[in-house]
Parts: structure tokens; sequence; C-alpha cells
């Protein structure tokens, strides 16, 4: 019998969550639509992941010309065409949207904002359309807080089309973000200031955040912690911030990176009995269900873990739940991630704190060393890595690392990690030398236990 609706799903928002499942389920026989008010691709494509990496990239090589001469090459001071950077970058964006357009072939695709008038209908700019199952999928936006002068900060949305690249830029923020930028800025030639208003990167092992802060310092940005910013002030030469210390950074372009809030609001959702809580996140249940039985949620808008391969896995259960009829929920546990800080950042599990608080008695192996590289070029660049380790099960509980191409070793400690891998099993595999990530099957010594030293000295 047909559908009394128009669509069996209705997605709003086409990002990389919104993309997937309506593709996937479209593939599958489904008749799907799916709406956008931005352009097809979503913050990961067109304003997060894959242009701030093309960013990362280009900064890297002012590293990269400086090692070159211990190398033998002869030394040269390159210029930096910043407007051809962005130019690259848009016309891989442009090229990216074209195709995620392609993978909507079987969808009908309507470029306007979406709004819910009821649980079964949408609201497509002048058209109503309705769906058996709804999908909102419509991500996240940055947050800047509400001070005087906040018209003159920039989120990371504008820095990565700014018409020329700021002499002097102040970010706000320790999270991914702001790290991000700040290598990539301080790379480019920037001159990068800092406002941290508690630590680097909340919610990582501490000792990654240390070692970032001495890789800031070496590349010369200014990390200002426990402050924040009171006033912008717009001044003749550029921009004037004022510190709650009641001191002043002048600069050309400030940036916050202070976090991201869902999209939730102006689309109909509390009218339509879907329930919001409190930072504007659609609470959802293990299976991706609001509180209204045939809308579903998945990525950034749940505020759940905000990364897009989470978000394309939201989209597959969600996909088995509704449509092969086998309830299924994402797991969120052991999930790899990146931060492309200068160097960047590879970790997957618990962080030594975590561990600690969960399994009480853990093993910490860590490994510092200047990767073979820089032993020629003498760059005080270093690697860190470390393991934490279950004591009563010797289970690896988390695996962290910064340094060169920690983002491309996390991915394989992730399988590992996912697979239960234990202390013994890393030690027996045989490593791949000269790597850096054969430090991970060959740190044989625990580091002191502070725990132990107390339980001994009362002996
Ligand atoms: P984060 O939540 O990671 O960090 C926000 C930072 O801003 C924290 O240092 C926080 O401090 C600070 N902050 C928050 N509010 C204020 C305020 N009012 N004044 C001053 N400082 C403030 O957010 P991001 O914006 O960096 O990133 C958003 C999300 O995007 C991330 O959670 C991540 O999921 C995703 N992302 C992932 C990337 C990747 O996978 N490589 C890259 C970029 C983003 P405090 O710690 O004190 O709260």
């Amino acid at each position: 019998m047909a559908s009394q609706y128009d669509y069996d799903l209705y997605v709003i928002g086409a990002g990389s969550g919104g993309v997937r499942a309506s593709r996937m389920a479209a593939a599958a026989g489904k008749r799907v639509g799916i709406c956008e008010d931005n352009r097809v691709g979503g913050t990961c494509v067109l304003r997060g992941c894959i242009p701030k990496k093309l960013l990362v990239y280009a900064a890297h090589y002012a590293h990269d010309y400086h090692d070159a001469v211990a190398y033998g090459w002869d030394p040269v001071s390159p210029a930096h065409d910043w407007k051809k950077l962005i130019d690259a970058k848009n016309a891989e964006t442009s090229r990216l949207n074209g195709i995620y357009k392609f993978l909507l072939k079987d969808c009908d695709v309507h470029e306007a904002r979406g709004r819910l008038l009821d649980a079964h209908t949408v609201q497509v700019g002048d058209q109503t359309f309705t769906a058996e199952t709804i999908l909102v999928a419509t991500g996240g936006w940055p947050f800047v807080p509400d001070i005087p002068g906040k018209e003159y900060a920039i989120t990371s949305n504008e820095a990565l089309d700014l018409e020329w690249r700021p002499p002097r830029i102040l970010i706000v923020g320790g999270g991914y973000i702001a790290v991000e930028f700040a290598g990539v800025f301080a790379g480019l030639g920037s001159k990068v200031e800092m406002i941290v208003r508690s630590k680097l990167l909340r919610g990582f092992d501490d000792d990654l955040a240390s070692e970032l802060d001495q890789a800031l310092g070496r590349d010369g940005v200014k990390v200002n912690y426990g402050v924040n910013i009171v006033r912008i002030e717009k001044i003749a030469a550029g921009l004037r911030a004022h510190l709650d210390n009641g001191e002043t950074i002048e600069t050309d372009s400030i940036m916050y990176a202070t976090g991201r809030y869902p999209s939730s609001r102006g689309i109909g959702l509390e009218e339509a009995g879907v329930k919001l809580g409190a930072g504007g996140e659609i609470l959802v249940d293990e299976y991706s269900k609001t509180s209204v039985d045939n809308i579903y949620a998945i990525g950034d808008v749940t505020d759940r873990m905000n990364l897009t391969p989470v978000a394309l896995h939201e989209a597959m259960c969600f996909l088995k739940t509704v449509f092969d009829g086998v309830p299924t929920a994402p797991i969120y546990q052991d999930i790899a991630t990146a931060v492309f800080s200068t160097p960047p950042i590879g970790t997957v599990g618990l962080t030594e704190e975590e561990a600690r608080a969960k399994y009480g008695k853990v093993d910490i192996y860590k490994s510092r060393f200047r990767p073979l590289k820089h032993t020629i070029t003498k760059r005080d660049h270093f690697s860190f890595m470390k393991l934490i380790v279950d004591r009563a099960t010797d289970k690896v509980l988390g695996a962290h690392m910064i340094g060169d191409d920690a983002a491309e070793i996390a991915q394989g400690l992730g399988i590992a990690l996912k697979c239960g891998a234990t202390k013994a099993q890393f030690d027996a595999t045989i490593g791949i030398h000269p790597t850096a990530a054969e430090e991970f099957v060959t740190m044989r010594t625990k580091e002191p236990d502070p725990e132990d030293a107390v339980a001994k000295a009362a002996e």
C-alpha cells in the first residue's frame, strides 16, 4: 500500500550525517527528501575539517623549508600568498560540494531552510512536504560570548575565508579549533596570542596539553592563561582586547573558538514537541530518537560526540534501527580522534585521570624523544607517547600521542583498543623500524606510581 506521506524520510540538514542517512536510504529504495539552507556538505566539508586541514598543510611548509636546509637544500625565504591558498581551498570545497550534490542524486534536494510544522510536516521555503520519518541533522554553529565589541570578532567560519592574513591575531579558547588555528596562523607568519580561561584541551590527557603548551611556546605563540576578554574596542591600528585583569592586548584580528552550539532554534522543533536540553541540544534516546516517535536526530545538533565520523556512525545506526528493524545504538567507546595542532595529537581511550577514577590501579608508560628527522635539523621538536594500562587485566585503556603523524598513528591504535588489546599484545607486536610508531610497542618502563610510593612508605 502506498504511503500516505510524500516521503519515507525527510532530512533537515545536508551535512555529513544528513547526507549519509539520505543517500543510503535512497539507495535502499526509500523516497527521500532533504533540505539545506547553506551549501550541501555541511561544516566538515565547507567550514571545518577539510578546509582547516588544507590550511594546516600550508602552515607546515614553514617548518619544512627551514628543515630542508639541514638536509643540504639551499636556504630560501619564500613569501606566502594567502589569497592563493584561500582560492585553492575554495576550489577544493566547491569540488566536494559538487560530489556531495551528486551523492544525493536519488533524493529530492531542496535548497532552502526547513521548518517542522508538525511531527510529519516540513515547510521548506514556500513548499510543504510530509514524511513518515523525519531526521534532524542541522549541526552546530560557533558560539561567541555576548561581550561589548563582539561584532569585531571572527570565528573559524570567517577565519577560513579572510581576504588577508592578519599579521597579529588573538585566539580565544583552548579547545580543538583554537589550537589548530593557532598553528595555522603561526606557521603562516602571524604573531599569535591565545586567551585560555582555564587550560588547553580540557578533556584530553593532561600530558598532551602540557606538551602542546611547550610546542606552542617554541613556535612563538603566547598563551595567556586564566584571563578572559571583557570588551573589544576598535582602534586605528586594529583591535584592542580589554582583559578581566585590567590589561589590554592590541591585535589585528580576534578569533573566538569558544565552542559551538547546536543549530536547533527556529526550525519548529519545540512546536512539534521535540524536547531540547539546556544547551539547545536535541535530547535523544540511545537510538537517536527524539521525544517525538517518528523524529530522529543525529550529529552535532544532539551534542553527543561532535565528530564527523561519529555523525556518520549515528546515521548508519539510525538507518538500521528505522528501516531494517534492527534497533542499533551508536557505540561511543574507544573512538580515536585527532587534533591537527602543530604538532598534531592522536588519541584513543581514557585519559590517565579517567582511567584512575574508573579502574583504580593503572600502569603508565611514557616516551618522549626527538624524532630521527630532527636529529639532523636540530629543531626543538619532540614526540610524546603515553599508554595507560589496567593493572588488573593488562588491558590498554588509553593511547595518546603528540608529534608528527600522530593522527595517522592513532587510527591503528584505535583498532587495537577496539579489539581490547593488552599491554602484553602491544609488546608482542614487532615494531616497524625506524618509525616513531614503533615506540608504542617498545615501551617497557612503567612510570613510578605515586600511590605505590605512599603505600610503601606506610609499610
Ligand atoms: P571546545 O569545546 O573544544 O573548546 C572550547 C574552548 O573555549 C575551551 O577551551 C573552553 O574553555 C573555551 N571557552 C568556552 N566558553 C568560553 C568563554 N565564554 N570565554 C572564554 N573561553 C571559553 O570547542 P571548539 O570550538 O574548539 O570545537 C568545537 C567542537 O568541534 C569540538 O568539541 C570538536 O568536537 C569539534 N572539532 C573537532 C575537530 C577535530 O576532530 N580535529 C577540530 C575542530 C573541532 P574551558 O575548557 O574552560 O571550558
